[in-house]
């Protein structure tokens, strides 16, 4: 033991020459004078004290004030010179990957270091950490996997959770364990971040925790809304017949959870603002500029007028976009160069920032431009608390994110932008004076505005559970509702019940909520579990190929295009990849073909003829990838690479696993003379998105659609679907690993019964019948 303790010791003290090396280096003091400047600097000795004398703390301060990069760095900097660096271990978990990288990289290099040395990361499927790291930048969900091999967190010293105010879900389960997890392990600390100053909720959780809040300061910012905009620009502000659907927009997205009378709020509000237009002036180019309420049309020319405005005629300084996703960052970026002054280099740096952007790329954000370039980033809402670029002066803010929300009553996820909240708005506004005075462009409204929520719901309150609940039991953290129950705000009972019941109809739990096999494996891939269902059939059943296509399609945007004046085109392009009744088939073929068009350098004009996303395509080919090595790591394909030609490729088999996977996702076809109607048994009739392939056939001569989604707008709408006979539902739509044949037959039976009216008796004989076919075949 006195080994350890000497080679301990000499580590600590190589930790501490190091760390002066670089304090006093020319380069060294350069940082320091920086890192002074920011406004947790003053507070570092307090804040220091307060964690040495509590086990909870709660930090708040306002974005950029640096929480992230710099308090995990004080304390690490204070044991390193207190001659205890070798054996602190800090580690400080972000909401997204991508902040985790930037930030530890950004953090390395402050300290002179290389990623990798005393400060590492790591993310899902990637890291970069060494044996003398003592500060990790992880994703919130890489702290829980380690939770389940390290139930007591064995060795770490330090735990922050940053961006507490985001109130994640990953984040909420995590408090709840971490909760628990103190009283074990009185020596660890615990320190939470948050970039609002609700910071009271937290510290009731925590039994009071102490809560430091680091003073920031904003310089103005000037603010404009919409009707400020439109009469800038000349254009009138008038009615629109838009008002139909802005009422029925709210309609999906605040979901049950809203409040009747936010609704009207909002739809009376825009009702006076367009009340008080002039009718008369009705042009294409004030509905243009109006389409920025529409939420699938962010308004692109509006957009556009205004950063040629601000390129033409203010001073200098960057600009930052917000939109609702990586999907109208890249729209918008490809129009916006091909425009004569934000197209060209020499005058403007296009970048975006979201989630999924490459390392290299988000780079880029941080860097001067050129003299005379001025920075444009198009970005989500990452830029509003988690990354700080420093030089914005104009912010342009739609006014939406998308984010999850889930109707527990209807048991219907939907992935829709919603409006923000007034803080998100604020925050955004604030990004523009951090520097110098700035501007501030909201996109919509005052009267708009004036009816956002104040905060948004957390998450765990507004989406679908099954995986926390799968997470909840690989755990081993007891009942899900008692658990759940213990959340800083606990989800509804009828959620966690839809979640539980959902979990055992597919055969993840048992009866008494027990984890299955299955169950097990599903909760070793952070996928949905619909999706884990398929990879692992595909893995067993040895058609690995096709089904990681489809996996990966499912996780990305709608990779085929439906151009809103092109429609006619882009849907008969896109059944050009069907002869089989399924949109998941088309979507094999359309990347196999890219695949091979790529080869040739030919991606790009394949796509462009096939009305494709490239983005769609390069994405879907980089999570197969992820997703191979995240099933190799459960262990079960054993043998060919991802793209192996040893796949099975059989279409009948493939339709097998989607069925298994989507199940009980499935609806039934009954076929008249010249349609096909279909019915599911919660919903009754349903219909198909315009771009399903399944839509444009007259009839589907198959008994059964397995669809990805349904969502609710007026009626139920099913997205992506493929067309499955009796027998795969039989074998396929229950739970095959668990082995549960009686629950088939009755559950088939019930869909039998339920649409044809068929007695019990001819119910087991129509399945006897289709079962000896089976063997037959
Ligand atoms: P907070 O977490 O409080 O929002 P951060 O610690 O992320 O603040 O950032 C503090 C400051 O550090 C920012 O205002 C910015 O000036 C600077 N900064 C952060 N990341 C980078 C980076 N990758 N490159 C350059 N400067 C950065
Ligand atoms: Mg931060």
């Amino acid at each position: 033991r006195s080994m350890m303790e000497k080679i301990l010791k000499r580590r600590s003290l190589q930790l501490r020459e190091q760390q002066q090396a670089w304090q006093e280096s020319l380069q060294g003091k350069k940082m320091l004078e920086f890192r002074r400047s920011l406004p947790a600097y003053k507070e570092r000795d307090a804040l220091l004290t307060a964690i040495s004398q509590n086990q909870v703390i709660i930090i708040s301060g306002q974005t950029g004030c640096g929480k992230t990069t710099q308090i995990p760095q004080y304390i690490l900097e204070s044991e390193i010179d207190s001659g205890n660096g070798a054996l602190c271990n800090i580690i400080c978990t972000q909401p997204r990957r991508i902040s985790a990288i930037s930030v530890s990289e950004r953090v390395a290099s402050e300290r002179g270091e290389k990623l990798g040395e005393s400060v590492g990361y790591k993310v899902r499927l990637e890291g970069v950490k060494g044996k003398d790291t003592h500060l990790l930048f992880c994703t919130t969900g890489i702290l829980l996997r380690r939770l389940l091999v390290d139930r007591n967190l064995k060795g770490v010293t330090h735990v922050i959770v940053d961006e507490i105010h985001e109130r994640g879900m990953n984040e909420d389960f995590l408090l709840i364990v971490l909760k628990d997890l103190l009283p074990r392990r009185t020596e660890l600390k615990l320190i939470l971040m948050s970039a609002t100053l609700d910071a009271e909720l937290f510290s009731s959780y925590f039994g009071g925790a102490p809560i430091v809040r680091i003073p920031g300061f904003t310089y103005p910012v000037q603010t404009y809304f919409l009707e400020d905009i439109l009469e800038m620009s000349g254009y009138k502000l008038t009615p629109y017949n838009q008002i139909d659907d802005y009422g029925q927009e709210k309609m999906w997205k605040m979901g049950k959870q809203a409040p009747r009378k936010r609704k009207s709020q909002i739809a009376s509000a825009v009702e006076d603002a367009l009340g008080a237009a002039d009718f008369e002036d009705y042009s294409p180019q004030t509905r243009e500029s109006l389409s920025c309420w529409n939420p699938d049309c962010i308004g692109f020319n509006l957009i556009e007028y205004i950063l040629c405005h601000i390129c033409e005629n203010e001073r200098p300084g960057a600009v930052l976009v917000f939109m609702t996703g990586w999907d109208d960052i890249s729209s918008l970026k490809d129009k916006l160069q091909t425009h004569p002054v934000l197209g060209d280099p020499t005058r403007v740096l296009l970048l975006a920032c979201h989630g999924s952007m490459a390392t290299s790329e988000q780079r880029l954000i941080f860097d001067e431009p050129a003299d005379g370039v001025r920075k444009i980033v198009l970005a989500t809402n990452i830029a509003e608390t988690s990354i700080t670029i420093n030089d914005v002066v104009f912010v342009l803010d739609c006014g939406k994110a998308k984010e999850t929300s889930y109707d527990a009553l209807n048991n219907t996820p939907c992935l829709l932008p919603s409006w923000i909240s007034k803080v998100s708005a604020q925050q955004r506004r604030g990004r523009a004076g951090r520097v110098q005075p700035g501007e501030c462009y909201h996109l919509y409204p005052r009267c708009v505005y004036d009816a956002f929520a104040e905060y948004q719901l957390p998450e765990i309150l507004r989406t679908p559970l099954q995986s926390l609940c799968l997470q909840i039991k690989s755990l081993k953290l007891g009942s899900i509702s008692e658990f759940l129950s213990r959340a800083l705000q606990s989800p509804e009972l009828l959620a966690v019940q839809n979640a539980i019941d959902y979990l055992k109809i597919i055969g993840a739990l048992d009866e008494n909520e027990n984890l299955t096999l299955l169950g097990r494996y599903l909760s070793m891939l952070p996928v949905e579990p619909k999706l884990g269902k398929m990879l692992i059939l595909g893995a067993i059943l040895n058609c690995l190929d096709p089904i990681l296509t489809i996996v990966a399609g499912l996780s990305v945007r709608d990779p085929f295009l439906t151009p809103f004046d092109k429609k006619d085109l882009a849907e008969a392009a896109k059944s050009q990849f069907s002869r089989d009744y399924s949109d998941h088939l088309a979507l094999v073929r359309a990347y196999e073909g890219w695949k091979d068009a790529e080869i040739n350098f030919g991606g790009y004009d394949y796509c462009w003829k096939n009305f494709l996303s490239v983005q769609s395509m390069k994405a879907i080919d980089a999570l197969r990838k992820d997703f191979f090595s995240l099933l190799r790591d459960t262990g079960l394909p054993d043998g060919h690479t991802s793209t192996s030609t040893a796949w099975n490729r059989d279409e009948h088999l493939i339709r097998a696993i989607i069925c298994y996977g989507l199940y009980p996702g499935i609806c039934s076809v009954v076929n008249n003379e010249k349609s096909s109607s279909l019915k599911t048994m919660e919903d009754g009739q349903v219909l198909l998105y315009s771009n399903s392939v399944n839509a444009r056939e007259s009839q589907i001569p198959y008994p059964w659609l397995a669809f990805n989604e349904k969502i609710k707008v007026k009626s139920v709408f099913l997205r992506d679907s493929t067309a499955v006979s009796d027998s795969m539902v039989l074998l396929f739509g229950g739970s095959i690993v668990r082995g549960d044949m009686d629950g088939h037959l009755k559950m088939l039976g019930g869909y039998l019964e339920f649409f044809m009216n068929l007695s019990v008796v001819e119910m087991y004989e129509t399945i006897k019948r289709l079962l000896d076919e089976l063997i037959q075949d």
